[in-house]
């Protein structure tokens, strides 16, 4: 695949999958537009980790901008619902008066969304959903049940996953060592 690219374009590739910790092999499918957003989902979702939430962020996107964006907080919020996805689509639907997204936007989560989320993206219209890691316990788009694509409803959703999974993976596992430590601590200081 090397030898028909271009050589500047290859270590420009190289050069930013080095920067941000992407694989040089994922950016041969995803675009760099793709990984950016992804990474600012990242930053996002650290943001909630230092807030002590489970780290997720969300973007949403459209024609390149940043119309919503958000992390996890349910805790902060005292709301159940505050997943990183909803975040983000209250704030694009706030900010654009309307309860659906225009055509064409995409959803950057680095973790696959719940059963609520994948509902409230299929209600809110957005077009492609890009998520990192895969959420083996209750992730509803491929890991329990695959709900972006069921007949029954009336908008099916392009799903991609995988970018930056490992990135995404590494931040909850830290996170969760880091809260079964503290535990243990408070235990012991009991
Ligand atoms: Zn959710």
């Amino acid at each position: 695949m090397l030898n028909t690219m271009n050589t500047g374009l290859a270590s420009y590739f190289l050069a930013l999958s080095e920067l941000e910790g992407i694989s040089f092999a994922s950016l041969m499918f995803w675009t760099l537009q793709d990984g950016k957003w992804m990474q600012k989902a990242l930053r996002l979702a650290s943001q909630g980790a230092k807030l002590g939430e489970v780290p997720v962020g969300a973007i949403l996107v459209h024609d390149q901008q940043i119309i919503g964006q958000g992390f996890n907080q349910p805790i902060g919020c005292h709301d159940a619902t505050a997943h990183a996805e909803i975040v983000a689509l209250r704030e694009a639907c706030q900010r654009l008066q309307n309860y659906r997204l225009p055509l064409q936007t995409t959803l950057y989560v680095t973790l696959e969304p719940c059963t609520m989320c994948i509902g409230a993206l299929i209600h809110a219209r957005v077009d492609r959903l890009v998520y990192a890691a895969s959420e083996p316990r209750a992730g509803m788009v491929g890991s329990q049940m695959d709900l972006s694509m069921q007949p029954f409803y009336n908008h099916n959703i392009q799903v991609h996953r995988g970018l930056c999974s490992e990135h995404s993976s590494q931040l909850l596992k830290t996170f969760f060592r880091e809260r079964r430590r503290l535990a243990k601590q408070n235990k012991n200081s009991v």
